[in-house]
């Protein structure tokens, strides 16, 4: 038996498996990177489902020479402080998002400061870079990525319909537009019905964007949640019991800023509900909660739709209580004292 160090490409392509899983997973990182960008506008362009095009544009800080060479290199982040990962604020944080696309389709990076006089481009062709070559453009970003998995028949084997991957596209632009109401969001492509979702500022943010979103009956047949204990802070949005789903495609849950699927806070949300819904009614809830960063590690899954809360029963107290004050304000008392 001999050990010995894989190449970079071939390291890169193993870590694509974990963060790329198809073309969704490319558009949350791209606009993840773009809302830590401080972008206040993201247009999305796909075609095929992502599959033959998927294009970002934004309207961030961009980056200069030296930063557009490393972004597309593995673990290469200006998100990082060197003291590690208890206090992550940004979307980002791996440094392996732009390596790890670069290495399973053709990459391009178009990006210009504020400075700067003209943009500058990179491209990765399947993992050989080129550039920074001058190009103009705008303040901001716009990054392509084309024939995604082109050369990787087994992940492209496993790749749904072109409509179903619009719709996954669809799913995370709808969650990050969620959480981040104060940017405008543009949808468009061959592949699919345009969507623009202008930017919400005010007091009546969460509504209209979530109007945007779900609907304009959700924000109708719901009551706002705002509840704040021991430093966890939750909002959002709970809708009424009266206004139940059969599923749970309808819960959208967000811990500072992020979506994810966390069982804490599903339970929380089960439990608050118990008194006025049978077992097979899933209210439709936009959760947010809003916590200290070192509460909560999010740092256990590769996309990061999983985190652990340091304190699971004080945040689940907290969303019981939150969503229970809600419903009490809407004329739904619970009867029984559920259990915190
Ligand atoms: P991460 O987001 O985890 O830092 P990425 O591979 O996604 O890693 O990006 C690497 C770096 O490239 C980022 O840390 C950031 O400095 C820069 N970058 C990526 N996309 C953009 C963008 N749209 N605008 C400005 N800078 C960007
Ligand atoms: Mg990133």
């Amino acid at each position: 038996m001999a050990i010995r160090q894989l190449p970079d490409d071939l390291v890169n392509k193993i870590a694509a498996g974990e963060v790329v899983e198809r073309p969704a997973s490319v558009v949350k990182e791209l606009v993840e990177n773009a809302l830590d960008a401080g972008a206040k506008r993201i247009a999305i362009t796909t075609a095929a489902g992502g599959k033959s095009l998927i294009r970002i544009e934004d309207d961030g800080h961009g980056m200069d020479e030296a930063d557009l060479a490393l972004s597309v290199e593995r673990h290469a982040t200006s998100k990082l402080k060197d003291d590690g990962l208890d206090d992550i604020r940004t979307l980002g944080f791996r440094g392996e998002a732009l390596a790890s696309i670069g290495s399973v389709s053709d990459l391009s990076i178009a990006s210009r400061t504020r400075e700067a006089e003209t943009g500058l481009k990179i491209s990765l062709k399947r993992g050989v870079k080129s550039g920074p070559v001058p190009h103009p453009i705008n303040r901001g970003t716009i990054v392509e990525v084309k024939n995604l998995f082109a050369d990787i028949p087994a992940r492209l084997k496993f790749l749904k319909t072109d409509r179903a991957e619009t719709g996954a596209i669809t799913d995370v632009v709808k969650r990050l537009a969620m959480a981040h109401r104060g940017v405008h969001f543009v949808l468009s492509g061959t592949d699919r019905q345009p969507i623009n979702w202008p930017a919400q500022t005010g007091d009546n943010a969460v509504h209209a964007r979530l109007a945007q979103i779900i609907g304009a009956d959700f924000p109708e047949n719901a009551q706002q949640i705002g509840f704040s204990r021991g430093g966890i802070v939750v909002g959002g949005l709970a809708g009424l019991p009266t206004y139940s789903r059969a599923n749970t495609l309808n819960q959208f849950y967000f811990v500072n800023g992020r979506s994810v699927r966390d069982k804490v806070l599903l339970g929380a949300v089960r439990a608050a509900y118990a008194d006025f819904l049978h077992r097979d009614r899933f209210p439709v809830i936009a959760l947010f909660v809003a916590i200290d960063p070192g509460e909560v590690d999010v740092n256990v899954h590769p996309t990061k739709a999983e985190l652990r809360f340091r304190d699971q029963g004080a945040v689940r107290g907290a969303v019981i209580r939150a969503i229970g004050e809600a419903l009490a304000a809407a004329g739904f008392r619970a009867s029984s004292s559920v259990a915190e």
